[in-house]
């Protein structure tokens, strides 16, 4: 059978750019929809089937930002974030919106399409591969393959390097979680709301704590991880 194309959604509502983006996406393959706003955009995003989201950050009515927070929170699928300003970046890095990579304007052709590859094919392998496994054999044996690291969903079992390493449960669940979201910050706040499934009020140490556990058992190196990565005054991602 022959791959069908990837769609991907423009959100930008500077018309020469969008054309831009569409032309250089369009050469390299994929199919490309635009939106001219953040409301329309957002709204296309969470009803129709996309690869990946381009996003603009400065748009007109609901922002950049506040799209990307809204796509998080239904779906997962790259957003590849775009901004005129280098100074926006540290906000997109740091306040943990989701965003999957940014790239500041003007931006080359090839810079762009590649970071569209690059995500596109990290999703395919992490998330579209399991799920395709999933409806295809109707099994539910799901697998998360990273860099040696290799996550059985099912049987709950860790391996580095072809070699079990015995975790927790609730180690088990913050690896998998964290490897399921890949390049994705989260604080501890989140992490403890997501995993332990209560009020995070003055327990967020616990996550600090398993994450040690973790990375004693995953990592060749606690102090140079290759997997869970500190951000500073922020909380964690997952490396990919
Ligand atoms: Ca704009």
């Amino acid at each position: 059978m022959e791959k069908e194309k990837q769609t991907i959604l423009i959100i930008e509502d500077e018309d020469a750019i969008a054309e831009l983006e569409r032309d250089y996406l369009e050469q390299a393959g994929y199919r490309v929809q635009i939106a001219h706003d953040g409301d329309t955009g957002l709204l296309r995003a969470l009803s129709e089937d996309f690869s990946l989201i381009i996003l603009d950050l400065m748009l007109p009515g609901t922002d950049g930002f506040e799209v990307c927070r809204g796509v998080r929170e239904k779906k997962d699928l790259p957003i590849l974030m775009v901004s005129a300003k280098k100074d926006d970046l540290d906000k997109i890095r740091g306040l943990g919106f989701g965003a999957d990579d940014y790239i500041t304007k003007p931006f080359s052709p090839s810079e762009l399409t590649a970071r569209v590859k690059a995500h596109l094919a990290r999703y395919e392998r992490l998330v579209g591969s399991a799920a395709h496994r999933d409806s295809a054999a109707g099994q539910r044996n799901r697998m998360v393959e990273i860099r040696g690291l290799r996550i059985d969903k099912d049987a709950r079992r860790v391996y580095v390097g072809g070699e079990e390493k015995i975790m927790t449960n609730k180690e088990f669940d913050l690896l998998t979680f964290l490897a399921e979201h890949p390049n994705r910050v989260f604080t501890k706040d989140e992490l403890f709301r997501a995993i332990w499934d209560m009020e995070a009020v003055g327990e967020v140490a616990t996550v600090t704590v398993h994450i040690k556990k973790i990375r004693e058992k995953i990592e060749v190196s606690t102090s140079n991880p290759q997997y869970i990565e500190t951000i500073w005054g922020v909380g964690y991602r997952f490396k990919i």
